[in-house]
């Protein structure tokens, strides 16, 4: 976007008038109009605004008016790198505007930069007089870590994935330094009416709903004239710890994905400018393309109907969750994921569930030597389940769900993993009325609810008084009684959605945050359970980026378990530091398992601002 400055603005405004009037131009020194060489992608259409032939952003290019005069014809044509728009569509040159196409708006778009030996100028020609419009072309461009053009159209910024402060951002500005960053990169300018050794720019970061985010000064510097201004390497960053970083100030630009950053540099007082976008469209297939995850979450509540386990109501209880996807979405914005904006993702506070959950050979998945299970399913007596000697959990279960199906009942029967003494696996039922809510579900009065020896049932409740029981080495693949009743009755089917419990804490207090993945292979997949006191330290754990990485990655260990230790990662396990040195960077590898979809669980990273969808909205 070009701001004219108000002197400017107001000659043009004064040439319309005179134009309309039929009036000869005012006598008066023309201010040459500075542009940026038009190389940026403003339509983020996959085409650089300076080659595209149609629907050509204006964004970067001078308007002019060719006034009537006289009602006379004018001939139009260009001198040095400028192209014409008129109408959206670029019009070769020299080309005619007849009496009654006048006065004509046009647009002019600079294609390379001025220099002293080529200049840039509009002329307009009627009769013999030709009228001469100086203009002035400034190369803004961008520098990938080795000193290469970058191509907006075509290529995208990304945050680091180092350390903020560390070697790989150089503090040199020298003409030939390189970062050993790939991500990092450098601002040049030519401008060939810059004299001098430095200049002066602005690098800004904008959302994508238009808010600013952040600006830093950059000075550029050349060691001689037949040189080119070139800035410090830059290096984006997605929190305020990163961006705070000491010792880099002036290199650090805070960004979100899909931001705009752009270049700002004035000339002759006139502000012009070129971006790069943060990411790709999602419509791409590229490493740094964006992508969504989709989120759900629960906060329980201490007991049915109290307060929620964080905040001290259901307002701040939301602001705490909306505030914690907020910091994973910074997170892991270095592999171009999101979670999407923190006030859309669902969020629900929910009782603990008491009832509608019977667990067959719990922990044991022992078979059963033959009984009868006698229940009674919200006060209503059941017929008695007779169970075969040799039934494993799972003929069990379903003989309950067939029966309480009778009765009018949903009952679902999931298998759980075999566990790791275990003789087979367990079985669950999660009991519904019709219309959704769990069943009430005990023994029939007077009567014992098995009289199997040996195939244990129990009836779940979720009892956060005492905190959830965690799964400990035994009960790790499939969870412990109380964590598979909550994720089996609140969590929905989609295996395409991340299901994320908060809960006052575990019991045994041995973690703060669980994961349950697909590799597991468990009934369970793609749910997180999160103590709230890893929530009270956020930024000193990043916890929910750290366990959402668990099911991202499909990755139940953590690196330190496995190689050396890097405390800066992630998904080390044993780092609480809240600086620059904290838990928090992900790997290239580990981007490329999350967004790949062997990695990454089946259908829970989607496109995330895509072309194609954008253009369908503009029809
Ligand atoms: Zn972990």
């Amino acid at each position: 976007m070009i701001h004219t400055p108000p002197t400017a603005r107001l000659r043009l405004v004064a040439c319309a008038v005179a134009a309309l009037a039929g009036a000869a131009l005012p006598a008066r020194a023309e201010q040459v109009i500075a542009l940026a060489v038009d190389r940026d992608d403003s339509d983020d259409d996959g085409i650089s605004d300076g080659d595209q032939a149609t629907d050509v952003p204006t964004n970067d290019a001078a308007e002019l008016v060719v006034p009537s005069i006289a009602n006379e014809p004018v001939t139009v044509s260009v001198l040095g790198g400028l192209r014409v728009v008129r109408g959206g569509k670029v019009v070769p040159t020299p080309f005619k505007l007849r009496p009654d196409e006048l006065p004509a708006p046009l647009w002019l778009q600079a294609t390379e930069p001025s220099t002293g030996s080529r200049p840039l100028a509009l002329l307009l020609a009627r009769g013999e007089e030709v009228t001469r419009k100086p203009l002035h072309a400034v190369d803004l461009t961008f520098l990938d870590a080795n000193n290469r053009p970058m191509r907006p159209a075509l290529q995208g910024l990304a945050i680091s994935q180092r350390v903020t402060s560390d070697a790989s951002l150089p503090r040199s500005s020298d003409h030939d330094v390189k970062s050993r960053d790939a991500r990092n990169f450098r601002v040049q300018i030519i401008d060939a009416t810059a004299t001098g050794k430095r200049i002066e720019a602005v690098l800004e970061s904008v959302a994508e709903g238009g808010q600013a985010r952040h600006a830093i000064s950059v000075s550029l510097v050349r060691a001689d004239t037949s040189q080119p201004f070139r800035s410090r390497f830059v290096r984006l960053v997605g929190d305020h710890v990163d961006r705070d970083a000491r010792g880099v100030g002036g290199q650090v630009l805070l960004v979100g994905l899909r931001d705009t950053v752009r270049l700002v540099y004035m000339s002759g007082g006139q502000r012009i400018e070129q971006a790069m976008r943060v990411s790709r469209p999602g419509d791409e297939l590229s490493p740094i393309a964006a992508r969504q995850a989709s989120l759900r979450l629960f906060v329980l509540r201490a007991v049915p109907g109290g307060p929620p386990i964080i905040g001290v109501d259901d307002r701040s209880a939301l602001r705490l969750v909306r505030e914690e996807i907020a910091s994973a979405n910074e997170i892991w914005l270095q592999c171009n994921i999101t979670f999407g904006a923190p006030a859309e993702v669902p969020i629900e506070i929910v009782d603990p569930p008491a009832a509608g959950f019977i667990a067959v050979a719990n922990r044991d998945g022992l078979p059963a030597r033959g009984g009868v299970i006698q229940l009674r399913a919200d006060g209503r007596v059941a017929p008695p389940i007779a169970i075969p000697a040799g039934s494993t959990a799972m003929d069990t279960a379903l003989r309950i769900a067939e029966v309480l199906g009778t009765m009018g009942f949903d009952a679902q029967v999931t298998v759980n993993p075999k566990t790791v003494f275990g003789a087979a696996p367990g079985a669950d039922v999660v009991v519904r009325r019709r219309n959704g809510k769990l069943a009430l579900i005990d023994a029939a009065p007077g009567l014992p609810l098995t009289t199997d020896a040996q195939q244990r049932i129990d009836l779940g409740v979720v009892d956060l008084g005492d905190g959830l029981e965690e799964f400990d080495n035994m009960t790790a693949s499939s969870g412990t009684l109380e964590e598979r009743m909550l994720i089996k009755t609140l969590a929905d089917d989609d295996p395409a959605t991340i299901d994320l419990f908060i809960i006052n804490r575990f019991t045994h207090g041995t973690r703060q945050g669980e994961a349950f993945i697909e590799a597991s292979a468990g009934a369970i997949g793609n749910a997180v359970i999160l103590d709230r006191t890893g929530l009270r330290h956020r930024e000193t754990a990043w916890t929910m980026a750290h366990e959402i990485g668990h099911v991202l990655l499909n990755q139940p260990l953590h690196p330190d378990n496995v190689g050396r230790d890097r405390p800066w990662l992630l998904m080390d396990s044993d780092n609480n530091r809240g600086t620059v040195n904290g838990p928090k960077r992900l790997t290239p590898e580990e981007c490329a398992q999350a967004r790949d979809t062997a990695g990454a669980p089946p259908g829970v990273l989607k496109p995330y601002d895509e072309r194609s969808a954008k253009a369908s909205r503009k029809d």
